[in-house]
């Protein structure tokens, strides 16, 4: 069998590699260089809490290929399971991380729930008025520069083809599958893979399948470095304080995200910027999380262009209107945690027809 993937974002890299690795004869087509679209703006947050139930297992099957990515790719990826710490300042996100966790028990997901005092013994600086926490320890974060042509190198030693700034110009059905014209030439397979990110919905839409999707851009920055503190991924429930995010990395600077609204976007530039003015707000909801953020400086700020479908699920699967046609896309600003597990999973849809992790929620269909 032989595939075309067009995009080469972490799902696209990490398709062709599981695809490759099954003896499919790939094709990996991405306009810009890899990884270089919504996968290297991501925050690296490696977190199951608060998903989308039904995508627990997705996502525990992608947690278990993060922790073999280093060995599997022949590179460090940086996942460090560092431990995912969700604090909660309200009853009703007690109530909500409560629910979560009874909810999340048989996907092996196992939240531990802290009081004051202990989020106060164990983690010192964080969150000194938050009235609980939950404490995942086998979460934590990867690096979202590396991760993607990690993917993309391997499955090339395994015989994948990685063509890289090529325009496509064209997607025909021809009689043996799909033929893509290209700045860089043409190609042809049997099967053709949509990983094209927030710009998924448009290739679907050249095949009959209307997705509505959104491009946007949630708004990251990081401090300078600071002495090293904080080991876990830090967020909060219930969306309080903005739904604010942090981790430190390695060095000590303390990148962040959460607490301001996400830009709008266009696909035809796919530009992304962080908006200056909205920094200030972003730092002042940090603050109940990590009060010592009040006096450092943020060195730099950005954004990526993220595909946000209507009802925050991604599209996976076969297209409803095309044998051999696949789609990936749509991961709605939670699809770098997933990213190796849906590489793993479409490889096996494509090349065996069927996969035993439950993907009927993100059908193409279902709009
Ligand atoms: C700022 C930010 C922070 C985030 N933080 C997190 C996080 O902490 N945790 C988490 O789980 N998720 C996070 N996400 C979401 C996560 O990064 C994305 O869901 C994931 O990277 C999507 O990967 P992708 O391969 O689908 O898309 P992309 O990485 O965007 O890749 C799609 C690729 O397709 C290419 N392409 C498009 N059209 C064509 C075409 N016609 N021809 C050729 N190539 C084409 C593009 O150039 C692009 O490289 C974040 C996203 C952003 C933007």
């Amino acid at each position: 069998m032989d595939a075309i993937v067009l995009g080469g974002g972490l799902m696209g890299a990490a398709s062709a590699y599981f695809l490759a690795r099954r003896g499919v004869r790939v094709t990996l087509v991405e306009r810009n260089r890899v990884g270089s679209g919504a996968t290297v703006a991501s925050f690296g947050n490696i977190r199951r809490s608060g998903r989308y139930i039904p995508q627990l297992a997705l996502a525990r099957r992608s947690l278990a290929l993060w922790g073999e990515a280093s060995k599997m790719l022949g590179r460090d990826v940086e996942f460090r399971a560092t431990g995912h710490l969700r604090l909660i300042f309200s009853q009703a996100g007690l109530d909500e991380m409560r629910s979560f966790a009874e909810a999340a028990r048989p996907w092996d997901l196992d939240l531990e729930e802290l009081g004051p005092k202990e989020i106060r013994s164990r983690f010192p600086g964080l969150g000194p008025k938050a009235i609980a926490a939950s404490f995942s320890p086998k979460d934590g974060s990867g690096n979202p520069r590396l991760i993607a042509p990690a993917f993309a190198d391997a499955a090339r030693r395994l015989g994948a083809k990685i063509v890289e700034e090529a325009d496509v110009r064209a997607i025909t059905r021809v009689v043996s599958g799909f033929k893509i014209e290209t700045s860089k030439g043409d190609y042809a397979a049997e099967a053709l893979l949509n990983t094209a990110g927030a710009w998924g919905a448009r290739i679907a839409a050249q095949f009959g399948e209307n997705v509505p999707i959104v491009a946007k851009g949630p708004q990251m920055g990081v401090t300078e470095p600071l002495p090293h503190r904080i080991l876990p991924v830090v967020g909060v429930w219930a969306h309080d304080h903005g739904g604010g995010y942090l981790r430190q990395v390695e060095r000590g600077n303390v990148v962040f995200g959460g607490g301001a609204e996400r830009t709008d976007v266009s696909l035809d530039t796919g530009y992304a910027t962080a908006d200056p003015a909205r920094l200030p707000g972003q730092l002042r909801a940090l603050l109940p999380l990590l009060p010592m953020l009040a006096n450092v400086a943020v060195i730099r700020t950005w954004s990526g262009c993220e595909g946000y479908v209507e009802d925050g699920l991604p599209v996976m699967g076969p297209s409803a209107t095309t044998p051999g046609l696949f789609h990936a896309f749509g991961f709605c600003g939670h699809g770098f945690q997933l990213g190796p597990g849906v590489g793993e999973v479409m490889a096996e849809i494509m090349s065996m027809g069927r996969t035993d992790v439950f993907l009927d929620d993100f059908k193409i269909n279902r709009f």
